[in-house]
């Protein structure tokens, strides 16, 4: 694939890899932000962008050029779901899942774990890989690296994500440094399977928990395996605001700046706003379309709840400013109304994922604009009133942007210097020593 060095005026970072090309366009003069071309073997996308979860290829309800008149760029597929049915060796005779499933657009697939451990009664983990009783027919099912790599591969998506071991953000102890030492090993495994390096992107999975030096141990050794995007795991599980913004805070700090950060897990609008002005790239979630089959619709104050009576009558379109098919159409009152059938979880679908999108439109226009803190304050300003959330005050002062109206005094929260970072991977290969805190410079930290 060609450099697009020359084609860009504004690049300021270029990446090619064989089946990747990564343009970072603009950059926020403020926050750390930033606006870039993500050219992959279906598409090139803009991001910061999120990308739909398709399940089986599809959004529940939508047909592909419905997704396509939406504006969705990459859309996530489940590879358990698509293990169990069809089948990932039916998917791959079938010509992949592109060719299935009638989405000729950018697509990412999972590495199954996470469902597995999540939708089974009962799972292990050993170093082999995650033994769990299938929900589907009680059978033992071992999910090896090498065995979810193989699937990725037949299905065929532009990017594919390591098998790691998922501990809950809860969990605490020896556990998680265990489960972020055999994600690295098991990283290293799926590197070794992956049969299509030159059309499919295998991306690592950064573990560690809400321990910063289990966070930087894996930043460094999965940054070492050069792969061509990296993504943010073990987040958005239960953990508080203040600590989830703090590890990705830290993430996107030390991860290269020229790769793609993808945040997994992550949906609620404020967020997508504050962790796109942290410098990631890529998000993904169910939060909008399942929402949608509760009835309720996003617009930029929050939610509305269709099934509430006050919309019976309601004879305004879910959101004026939205254009989509949906609101150009349709009335709250007629929502209301079919709220609890399929048409109106698929209608408000809809509109939640243009809601979506429009909100990442809107981000990278302000990025390009260098306007970021700008659309941010209003934003917040729009959704919270004078009561934004204690995190994404702090959250936004720790990369520049205070929040005038807010009235909360944020204190910054000091990131681990690039000696510290030295100091605590020392250790390689083997596990991490401990390290006394009133050693490595991470004291400080308000953990
Ligand atoms: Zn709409």
């Amino acid at each position: 694939m060609e450099s697009n060095t020359h084609s860009a005026p504004l690049c300021v970072t270029v990446i090619t890899t064989m089946a990747l090309t990564f343009v970072v366009e603009a950059e926020c003069s403020v926050t750390k932000a930033r606006s870039s071309r993500l050219t992959l073997p279906h598409t090139t996308a803009c991001t910061p962008m999120f990308m739909p979860v398709g399940t089986q290829g599809s959004l529940k309800g939508l047909t592909p050029p419905q997704m396509v008149q939406l504006g969705c760029q990459v859309v996530l597929g489940n590879t358990y779901h698509l293990g169990h049915r069809p089948g990932a060796e039916t998917v791959a005779a079938m010509g992949g899942l592109h060719a299935f499933s009638g989405w000729h657009g950018g697509m990412l697939t999972d590495s199954g774990g996470f469902q597995m451990v999540s939708l089974a009664k009962l799972s292990s983990v050993s170093e082999e890989g995650v033994t769990f009783a299938s929900p589907h027919d009680g059978t033992t099912v071992l999910l090896s690296p090498e065995l979810s790599i193989a699937m990725q591969n037949n299905i065929g998506a532009d990017i594919i994500m390591a098998l790691d071991d998922v501990v809950s953000s809860l969990i605490s102890g020896p556990r998680v440094e265990d489960a972020m030492h055999r994600s690295i090993r098991w990283l290293d495994r799926c590197i070794a399977a992956h049969a299509r390096p030159a059309e499919q992107n295998l991306f690592g999975i950064i573990q560690g928990g809400l321990d910063p030096r289990l966070r930087l141990y894996c930043l460094d050794a999965m940054i070492a395996r050069d792969t061509p995007g990296f993504a943010i795991g073990g987040l958005s599980g239960g953990e508080s605001k203040d600590e989830f913004w703090k590890m990705v805070h830290l993430c996107t700090q030390h991860l290269p700046a020229d790769k793609p950060r993808y945040l997994m897990g992550v949906g609620y609008a404020q967020d997508l706003v504050v962790c796109s002005a942290l410098g990631v790239d890529m998000f993904d979630c169910v939060f909008p379309t399942r929402t949608a089959r509760f009835g309720k619709a996003l617009v930029r104050e929050g939610e509305l709840a269709l099934k509430h009576k006050r919309f019976a009558t309601d004879l305004s379109p879910i959101d004026a400013d939205c254009g989509c098919y949906v609101c150009k159409t349709f009335t709250r009152a007629y929502l209301h109304a079919v709220v609890k059938s399929h048409t109106g979880a698929q209608l408000i679908s809809y509109h939640n994922i243009a809601f979506q999108l429009r909100l990442m439109a809107d981000i990278r226009a302000a990025i390009e604009a260098d306007a970021l803190p700008g659309f941010v304050t209003a934003y917040m300003q729009t959704r919270f009133g004078p009561n934004v959330p204690q995190w994404i005050v702090d959250a936004l002062f720790a990369v520049g942007i205070e929040l005038d109206f807010a009235t909360a005094t944020p204190v910054a929260w000091p990131l681990p210097v690039a000696a510290d970072f030295a100091a605590v991977v020392a250790s390689e290969p083997g596990p991490p020593v401990a390290v006394d805190p009133a050693d490595d410079g991470l004291a400080a930290m308000d953990l």
